[in-house]
């Protein structure tokens, strides 16, 4: 049994990692600050005897003994992340350099969640881990963009000077139960909007293509690179890699609903990516992990968790 730090532990996929952890026999500490986390997401951990909560801004040092850390703290949606961009890149880079300093210390191993957005918008197709990124270095999606390359310079620092235990995955676009329904993404916005019967809002033509990960499969591939050797550090980029354009994205939510939701076309945000698609040969061979929940049924169970936000 280890003593298991999380942040961001409330948030999305924070929440089903602590869930997963718990559920492995370990203890979890989760240090969330609540930005965009929610109680409510970790409400059936809350009176486990293994599990600790502790609000904290990762930004500010953080002194607790544990023996492994998760780092998911940072604002993923690009509506929350552009509210305070300040915030965001600090978080990614002095939220970084604090858990850095504690594993330090600890003489532990981290585990970084950083982003497929780590190659912008991608010259190449699918995104392989040696691919270096087309990011606009001060665009409005930058703060987290270049946040996130910036946390994974400061692990691949840590590692080279310190010889830290680093494990670095490169999560692509990942949905499931605990989104919030507000939370501005395209699949929580689409299931509102068929949910509600209101115009699905396509931005720009609806070709541009996401790869869409359940959440179950992402948290056992982080899971799986935890338990990696010392001295694998990664990038592993973690994905699916079936890939979908926003219009067949709306048509499948549609379908599944039933809804009587039209399609409703609004401009396409600055610097959105065209395309994105996982290489995922390096989970597969150096992990043993792929995934295995299609979009179909992962939405399903999605949009079932989203009905108790229809009113
Ligand atoms: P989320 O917004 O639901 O969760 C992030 C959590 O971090 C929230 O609980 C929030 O309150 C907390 N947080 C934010 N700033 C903090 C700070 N300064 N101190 C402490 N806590 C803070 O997002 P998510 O989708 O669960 O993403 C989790 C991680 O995975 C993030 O690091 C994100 O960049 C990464 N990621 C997610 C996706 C995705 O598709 N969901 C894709 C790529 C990478
Ligand atoms: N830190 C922390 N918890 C710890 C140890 C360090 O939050 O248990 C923070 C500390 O505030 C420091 C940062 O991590 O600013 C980086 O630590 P490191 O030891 O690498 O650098 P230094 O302390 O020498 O600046
Ligand atoms: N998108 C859309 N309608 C929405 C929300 C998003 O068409 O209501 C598009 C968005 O422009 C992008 C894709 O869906 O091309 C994925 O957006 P999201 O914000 O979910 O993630 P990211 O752009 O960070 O991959």
């Amino acid at each position: 049994m280890k003593r298991i730090l999380v942040t961001g532990g409330a948030g999305f996929i924070g929440s089903h990692l602590c869930k997963k952890l718990i559920a492995e026999g370990h203890e979890v500490l989760c240090v969330d600050n609540f930005f965009t986390g929610r109680r409510e997401n970790i409400h059936a951990l809350l009176d486990h005897k293994n599990f600790e909560l502790l609000r904290h801004d990762i930004t500010f040092p953080l002194y607790v003994e544990v023996d492994q850390i998760y780092n998911l703290a940072c604002p993923a949606s690009p509506v929350h992340y552009q509210f305070d961009p300040v915030q965001t890149t600090k978080t990614s880079v002095m939220g970084a350099i604090n858990m850095l300093g504690l594993a330090k210390r600890l003489k532990i191993s981290i585990l970084q969640a950083s982003t497929s957005e780590v190659y912008g918008d991608p010259a190449i197709h699918p995104q392989t881990e040696d691919y270096w990124g087309n990011v606009n270095p001060i665009g409005p999606r930058a703060c987290y963009d270049e946040g996130k390359r910036c946390a994974e310079t400061l692990f691949f620092d840590y590692y080279r000077q310190h010889n830290l235990d680093i494990k670095v995955v490169r999560i692509f676009n990942t949905y499931g139960p605990n989104m919030q329904p507000n939370d501005g993404r395209v699949v929580s916005n689409f299931i509102m909007q068929a949910l509600r019967n209101e115009p699905i809002t396509i931005y720009g033509n609806g070709n541009q293509t996401r790869s869409f990960c359940y959440v179950d499969d992402l948290v056992d591939g982080l899971y799986k690179m935890m338990g990696t050797e010392k001295g694998f550090t990664g990038p592993v980029n973690l994905g699916n890699p079936a890939e979908f354009s926003m219009l067949e994205l709306a048509e499948l939510v549609i379908q599944l609903t039933g809804s009587k939701s039209t399609i409703q076309h609004l401009p396409l945000p600055q610097d959105d990516p065209k395309q994105r698609q996982p290489d995922i040969s390096q989970a597969k061979s150096k992990l043993n992990w792929q995934p295995n929940i299609q979009l179909n049924e992962g939405l399903v169970k999605t949009i079932e968790y989203f009905k108790s936000f229809r009113n």
